[in-house]
């Protein structure tokens, strides 16, 4: 398969590009600072010369998006599956009093408005694949049912992420393009922070097994073993 995955560089996109390798798939890293942050990535291109193929790609700058799918198209004509992990997690603890809106517009920038521009870009390079996925990476914390009255821009970016996940869910059902939003646990990452007690290979595998179909995933909103989620 070939597979585009946006935030590779490091944490669950980074988990999900190796496992993806491993696995025999082609990997598309869309990475926003190819330079410094990508040591990672490196050390997988070095393991998986003819299977990775790293992508400058800025989720928040459409104009770094719209390139990013024209050399895409130069390297794969098709794609199978777009996972969008690439998100931030601005003003932790912040309570309404303290809220920054300025974080909140940014939070939408990256974790909204990036994975809608990703697949606006890279939809027609997806519709050429087979048994196509679309995996938008949210969170618990965007459900209505998993509220906790705290990070309040990440939590409403990853609620109206679900929402889109829904809109497109249903736009593309026809084509029997699969969309899903996804929860990947509360895992040891930069953002998930050392006291997770996932494992982001874990999660890693999990979401890969969905995208090959070789776990039955049914519901819009499910977690990275294909269990549904409350919206
Ligand atoms: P990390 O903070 O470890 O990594 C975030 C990734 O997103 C980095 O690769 C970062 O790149 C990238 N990124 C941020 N902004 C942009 C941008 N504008 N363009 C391109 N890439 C960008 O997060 P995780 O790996 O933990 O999170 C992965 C996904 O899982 C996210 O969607 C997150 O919301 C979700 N999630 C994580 C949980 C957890 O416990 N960790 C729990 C629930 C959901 P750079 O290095 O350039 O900053």
């Amino acid at each position: 398969m070939n597979i585009l995955i946006t935030g590779a560089n490091r944490g669950l996109g980074l988990a999900i590009a190796s496992e993806a390798c491993e696995r025999g798939h082609y990997v598309l890293a869309g990475v926003r600072s190819p330079g410094s942050s990508a040591e990672g990535l490196q050390e997988l291109l070095t393991k998986f010369p003819d299977q990775v193929t790293i992508l400058p790609l800025d989720v928040a700058d459409e104009n770094s998006v719209r390139y990013a799918s024209e050399q895409a198209e130069n390297r794969v004509r098709s794609l199978d599956a777009v996972i969008n992990s690439a998100a931030i997690l601005l003003g932790r603890d912040q309570k309404l009093e303290q809220l920054d809106l300025e974080q909140v517009e940014q939070s939408f920038q990256t974790n909204l408005f990036g994975p809608i521009v990703v697949l606006k870009h890279f939809l027609p390079m997806l519709r050429q694949g087979e048994r196509q996925s679309i995996i938008n990476i949210s969170s618990e914390a965007g459900s209505f049912t998993g509220a906790y009255g705290g990070d309040y821009s990440y939590a409403l970016s990853k609620s109206a992420l679900n929402m889109f996940s829904a809109q497109l869910r249903n736009e593309l059902a026809p084509q029997g393009i699969v969309v899903h939003a996804l929860h990947p646990g509360w895992i040891r990452t930069d953002m998930g922070g050392e006291q997770a007690p996932g494992d982001a290979t874990v999660s890693a595998a999990g979401i890969l097994n969905i995208v090959e179909r070789k776990t039955e995933a049914d519901a819009l909103f499910i977690d990275h073993n294909g269990a549904p989620m409350n919206l």
